[in-house]
This record gives C-alpha cells, sequence and structure tokens, in this order.
C-alpha cells in the first residue's frame, strides 16, 4: 500500500498503519436509533441553574427499565440468581445454546402454535438484535435485497446494508392501522429478493404469509414486542402461518419481561414443512454460530426457571401500564395542533404521529423539530427520519405516566410557542 501522500488519501499517519476507515461503515451511524438521539440531545442543555432545573423527559428511547412501574419482575431475578449460584454456568456453552434453555423456549413459544417446537428448532443468540445481524449474514449474496416495512427498525436495514444487500421499502398504512401494503410489497419483490421482514405485533399475519409464499421468499417476524398488545387485537405469532410459508421468529426475553440487558434472544424456524433444512439455511445458521460469540452462560441456566417462575400477573402489570399510558397519549395528543396521530396504538410502547409542518414556524423537519423541542423543553423525542418517516415522530409512551402527561404538555406548550401566530395567538406565552 502506498503511504497516502495527496490526491484525497488518507493522511500518512492514518496509511503508515496500512488502516483505511470503511466508508460504508462509519455512514451507518445514521442508520442507528442511538446515533439519532445523540444528535437529537447534543443541544440539550441540561441540570443548569436557572429554570432549567426541571427533569429531562426521555420519549425517545425503546428501554423503559430505569422506570419503577417498568421494573421486571422478582421471579426473573432469582433465576438468574440461582442459575449463578448453582456453579453449574460457569463454562462456555455449546453454540446453539444450552439445550434446557432451547428446549423451555420451544415449549413456550409452541403454547401459540398449531405445531410443536422442537429444542433443535431454537438458536440462542445475544438479544433479538444479533438474532437480526446473523439472520442478515446468512442470508445475503451477491445481488441480494430485503424487503423491510417503512417505518421499521432502524437495525435491520443496517445489518442488511453492511453485508452487501439492498434493501427495499414496502409501506405499512397508517389509516388502515398500519397494514402492510401488500400491493406495495409484490411490485417490489423480484428473483433477488431473500425475505421481507415483519414486525409484530402490527401486522396482519395470515395474508403477508400467503404473499410471502406467492413470491416465494422467507419471512422473517421481528417479535421482540410479542405479547405486549392492549387493544383489540391478541397477538398472533407469524409461526402460525410456517405451513404457508417458512417463518424466521427473532425474539427475546428484553421487551417481555423488560431486561435489554440480559441479553437473550433467539432464532427459531417455525417451519412444520422442513423447507429450512432441506434450503440448507438450518446449516448455514448453524456455521455462523460456530463463529459468533454467545449470550453469558449463566442467563442461559436461568431461562427455563425464568419461563416457569413468571406469573401472568407480572405480563398482565406490565400490558395494563402500557394500555394507560397508550390511552393518555392519544387522548392528550389529540390537544395539540400541528401533530396528527392517525390511530390509537394497540402494541408495543410506541406511537407514530404526523408533524403538519405548514403550521409550524421556523422547524425545517422532523430533526430540526426535535433538536429544538430538546433544547427548550428537555423533551426527546425521536424524529420519524429515524425509522424511514420523514416529517413525523416516534413518541415513547413507555414511561411513568405521570412524567408522559408532563411530557406531552410540554410538547404542547412548544408546539403553540412555534406555531404560525395566526392560529395560536391567543396561545402564546
Ligand atoms: C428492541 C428491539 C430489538 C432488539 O432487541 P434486543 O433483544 O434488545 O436485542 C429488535 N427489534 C425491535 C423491533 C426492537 O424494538
Amino acid at each position: 500500500m502506498e503511504n497516502g501522500a495527496g490526491n484525497g488519501r488518507p493522511p500518512a499517519t492514518a496509511a503508515a498503519w496500512n488502516f483505511e476507515p470503511n466508508g460504508a461503515l462509519l455512514g451507518l451511524t445514521a442508520l442507528s436509533v442511538r446515533g439519532v438521539l445523540g444528535r437529537v440531545k447534543a443541544g440539550m442543555v441540561g441540570g443548569g441553574g436557572d429554570d432549567r432545573r426541571r427533569a429531562v423527559i426521555p420519549m425517545g428511547h425503546g428501554d423503559p427499565s430505569v422506570f419503577p412501574c417498568f421494573r421486571t419482575t422478582a421471579d426473573a431475578v432469582d433465576a438468574v440468581a440461582a442459575a449463578l449460584r448453582s456453579g453449574e454456568h460457569n463454562s462456555y456453552s455449546s453454540c446453539v445454546g444450552l439445550e434446557p434453555a432451547r428446549r423451555s423456549i420451544a415449549r413456550y413459544l409452541s403454547r401459540d402454535l398449531p405445531y410443536e417446537l422442537s429444542a433443535d428448532d431454537v438458536y440462542l443468540t445475544s438479544g433479538c438484535a444479533q438474532a437480526i445481524e446473523i439472520i442478515c449474514s446468512v442470508l445475503a449474496r451477491p445481488g441480494a435485497n430485503i424487503l423491510c416495512p417503512r417505518p421499521g427498525y432502524l437495525f435491520h436495514e443496517a445489518r442488511a446494508v453492511f453485508n452487501g444487500m439492498e434493501v427495499r421499502y414496502f409501506d405499512l398504512l397508517p389509516e388502515s392501522g398500519w397494514e402492510v401494503d401488500l400491493d406495495g410489497v409484490q411490485a417490489l419483490a423480484d428473483k433477488n429478493t431473500v425475505a421481507m421482514v415483519i414486525i409484530n405485533p402490527g401486522n396482519p399475519c395470515g395474508n403477508v404469509a400467503e404473499t410471502a409464499k406467492k413470491l416465494g421468499i422467507f419471512v422473517i417476524a421481528d417479535e421482540v414486542y410479542a405479547h405486549l398488545t392492549f387493544g383489540q387485537n391478541k397477538f398472533v405469532p407469524m409461526g402460525v402461518f410456517g405451513s404457508v410459508a417458512p417463518v424466521l421468529t427473532l425474539g427475546s426475553i428484553s421487551k417481555r419481561w423488560v431486561v435489554p440487558g440480559w441479553r437473550l434472544g433467539w432464532i427459531v424456524t417455525s417451519d412444520p414443512n422442513g423447507v429450512f433444512q432441506r434450503t440448507k439455511v438450518v446449516e448455514s445458521i448453524q456455521s455462523y454460530l460456530d463463529i459468533s460469540a454467545d449470550p453469558a452462560t449463566f442467563i442461559q441456566g436461568a431461562i427455563p426457571q425464568l419461563i416457569e417462575n413468571t406469573k401472568e400477573e407480572f405480563f398482565e402489570k406490565t400490558v395494563d401500564v402500557l394500555r394507560q399510558t397508550a390511552d393518555i397519549c392519544w387522548e392528550k395528543l389529540k390537544g395539540i395542533s400541528c401533530i396528527t396521530c392517525p390511530s390509537k396504538p394497540e402494541g408495543s410502547m410506541f406511537v407514530m404521529v404526523k408533524l403538519d409542518l405548514s403550521c409550524l414556524q421556523g422547524i425545517k423537519d422532523d430533526m430540526d423539530f426535535c433538536c429544538q423541542l430538546a433544547k427548550e423543553e428537555l423533551v426527546v423525542l425521536l424524529p420519524g427520519c429515524a425509522v424511514g418517516y420523514k416529517n413525523w415522530l416516534r413518541i415513547t409512551f413507555a414511561i411513568e405516566p405521570s412524567s408522559l402527561e408532563d411530557g406531552i404538555d410540554r410538547l404542547k406548550s412548544f408546539c403553540s410557542r412555534h406555531s404560525k401566530p395566526k392560529v395560536h395567538r391567543s396561545l402564546e406565552t
């Protein structure tokens, strides 16, 4: 390698160490929620002396574990403590994960399926994030493309792009309760399409599977929010339709048990017809795991007890709080001009709302809105651009109800302060 003198090459000091930064990799920070939230918070001056002593209200995150009302159950903590005390989980685990943990996850997921999963259908991962990472690596091949929902979860896109895949976006339709635009999916798919990603709950399953079957593509079902539903529709796992089209079900204990820091997730082949076996997807996953790091063994060891001992009341309590905060969000957002919430949230921890920039002044776009809001009101929201939805906002309602009310009140006063004068002169402070 040359020493990098002149013509746009990295400076000699970098080249001297034979390192050239991978521009594609550096660019991927833009595809990360952490990266975007970092930019939103950058201008925030908290904890100062003047009237800035108000608390920061985080409504852009996906991790409510710090709030007392979302504290995990003591049964889960006991399961981990017992696994550690047993002294039996100090070794490396097997590549696919400890058998008892996989068996108990298979049994747990089979409760909602018309067929029985076995331990061999389950692969343990370091959270759902690593499950996504593995699947993207396994499916990627030169020229491949993958279909992702918009709005979606950026991590899928980031991993797909990093593996050289082209990401094609299909729409979820706000006016129809964020249903998948199946015509859009069909228009996007071609012979290089390897899979479509679904984030469930959120999308109706049966017709998605039929479409996948027609197109001959796998379904990747990100079900990290499984059972966190509080509306009319019960959670139906995509695996129910695994005999129509083979489904890779991704999940974790992060959201339902509110322990994202414990890093335990899974890939499950929901495929009663054995398509993944015949096409060597299974073998590819196993090979990938052979060259990957495993989730901590004692967390794996805790899984059987964690699943068996967690009481229904804990799940019900979490869902009750989410239902309550979703209601607060829905009711209070109605009172804010310049923001429309197309439908009442019925699952997960987020709601997407539409910004009407035409009734605001001095605000360029969703990113600008969030930056100014953070600076003036110490309220953190995620700009829609971070989930592929320009000029929308993603609001997390998984926080203490009182903070949520405070946060939306601040959002409201921010909006009236920045409204075009003729609309809101009387409300200006
Ligand atoms: C939080 C989240 C993940 C990541 O889950 P971990 O188990 O914490 O890695 C994956 N997908 C979606 C949609 C999420 O919201």
